[in-house]
């Protein structure tokens, strides 16, 4: 079941999603070669609780850790920890937090020096997406204009989107529905309402679309092992336009 959102849980919405843009943008300043994963996650922790929030993953199903950190050929879910970043490193960072009971989800993807310009294009073709996808969500609009737009752009510009994570609902809870996929024919699903709060979050492959979790249960790795990258916004459907949350 879709939840709408009324004026005070809007606002609640637009609180969160902005601290969660606030410490997506400082965390991924600190990314730099010789950092760990796990300190990323410390300095993103310091951050949450300075803004009088908390981890929206921590916790989550189990998850291990304050925020997901996933490098190169790691597409999502990656568990911060002793793994050092090195120059021409791919960083997914994913974060989510909770505040005053709404979730603001969002993600980037940080180059570290690359000098790969392929690379360098799968992470701004991912970017792109995102904004392809959210330009194409407009009240009375179906929710499949959004998935289709990720992914013909993503296919494109010759490249891959992952099909077994999707985008989602968002509010009080990390996961509501819909599902948003990030492929599709457009022209479908449901009717996008005002008041819908949805996570876009294109995940795209340098390879083939398939992926498999590592055996600690969390990560999400690319089949073949190619690189990965990730963008997420948290977007209000309204009747003026659509608004990002996590800018
Ligand atoms: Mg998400």
């Amino acid at each position: 079941m879709v939840i709408i959102k009324g004026d005070s849980e809007i606002e609640a919405m637009r609180a969160s999603g902005h601290v969660a843009g606030i410490i997506r943008d400082a965390v991924a300043d600190k990314v730099t070669a010789g950092i760990t994963t796990k300190e990323l996650a410390d300095y993103a922790g310091e951050l949450i609780v300075q803004h009088g929030a908390r981890s929206a993953f921590l916790g989550y199903r189990g998850f291990p850790g304050r925020i997901c950190v996933s490098v190169n050929n790691e597409v999502v879910h990656g568990i911060p920890g002793g793994y050092r970043i090195k120059t021409g490193d791919i960083v997914s960072l994913d974060i989510g937090v909770a505040l005053d009971g709404f979730i603001g989800d969002t993600a980037t993807t940080v180059m570290v020096e690359v000098t790969d310009l392929e690379v360098v294009r799968l992470v701004d073709c991912t970017k792109q997406a995102l904004f392809e996808g959210i330009e194409s969500a407009c009240v009375d609009g179906r929710l499949s204009d959004i998935s289709h737009a990720i992914e013909s752009f993503a296919v494109k510009s010759g490249f891959n989107v992952v099909r077994n994570f999707v985008g989602h609902g968002i509010g009080r809870s990390l996961h509501e529905d819909p599902q948003v996929p990030n492929f599709g024919r457009p022209g479908r699903g449901m009717k996008l309402r005002h008041g819908m709060t949805l996570a876009i979050e294109p995940m795209v492959n340098f390879g083939c679309g398939d992926v498999e979790v590592q055996s600690d249960g969390w990560t999400v790795l690319t089949k073949d092992r190619k690189l990965s990258a990730h963008f997420e916004h948290t977007i209000l459907i309204a009747d003026g336009g659509v608004e990002i949350l996590t800018l």
